[in-house]
């Protein structure tokens, strides 16, 4: 079977501008390189607003740290008279390795649907970027249609057109645990995480469901983690409020199963 490396991943959000990020970097780094506690095994990504990564990738880079990190949003567009966007070559020249699409933010506050995400995605993939294509369902849909109908529909749309060979991740983020301190379960997680991976066997192949990386996001803390990386189906988590505390967010990174 194909060895998932898991993914814990900071979504900043609208928080820490370039010169705390430069200081939540470097902390970060240092406790992550605390001899005691070993991360070999996982691969830590933090999400800053645009206006910090140059600052992190200068960081990054002179200190080669092991850091991932990638931008929140992309434009679907490549260039051109698209005020206030960011294109996806801009992102990779500053060494971004991935890029969030289709947030649950985005989604109701910028009223972004399946068709953009879909084009964001096949942009991303373009400029060499990792899209982490976000879905989930409300309460309502949860309640109406149960819980994997609606990430299914919105996965299935995201991945159309693209290549069996893309490099992708998925977080599964049920909109009612987002922020809310409710997370699913880890029986929830699995659930809907194994119907993704059909979607990505049936759409993209047996070797790209294989070797995708499924992430669980909503209220994840250092105190649950352990529960959503024991599912077969979940390789890491996209988490939000406790990744902007130092201390939280690495003990999340050093969860122990
Ligand atoms: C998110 O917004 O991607 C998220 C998972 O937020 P939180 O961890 O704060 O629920």
């Amino acid at each position: 079977a194909v060895k998932r490396v898991p993914l814990l991943a900071g979504n900043w959000k609208m928080n820490l501008d370039h010169l705390q990020a430069i200081a939540f970097v470097q902390k970060l780094a240092w406790t992550l390189k605390d001899a005691d506690h070993d991360v070999a095994d996982a691969e830590v990504a933090v999400f800053p607003p645009f206006t910090d990564l140059r600052s992190v990738q200068t960081l990054v880079a002179a200190d080669k740290l092991p850091i991932a990190y990638g931008a929140q949003d992309l434009s679907a567009q490549d260039s051109g008279a698209f005020t206030g966007e960011i294109s996806g070559s801009f992102l990779a020249q500053l060494d971004c390795t991935y890029v969030i699409i289709g947030h649950s933010e985005r989604r109701t506050l910028h009223a972004e649907d399946d068709a953009q995400v879909k084009a964001k995605t096949a942009a991303a993939v373009k400029h060499g970027l990792v899209p982490v294509i976000c879905v989930g369902e409300t309460a309502e849909d949860l309640a109406e249609q149960g819980p994997s109908a609606v990430p299914v529909a919105q996965l299935t749309t995201a991945l159309e057109g693209l290549d069996s060979s893309a490099d992708i991740v998925v977080a599964y983020e049920p909109v009612w645990a987002i922020g809310s301190g409710q997370a699913a379960t880890p029986d929830q997680a699995e659930q809907v995480a194994a119907a993704l991976r059909e979607v990505i066997r049936s759409v993209l192949g047996e070797d790209a469901a294989a070797r995708t990386r499924i992430l669980y996001g909503g209220s994840v803390k250092s105190s649950n983690i352990a529960g959503f990386m024991r599912e077969p189906n979940v390789d890491g988590a996209l988490i939000g409020g406790a990744s902007l505390d130092v201390a939280e967010f690495s003990s999340i990174v050093r969860f122990q199963k």
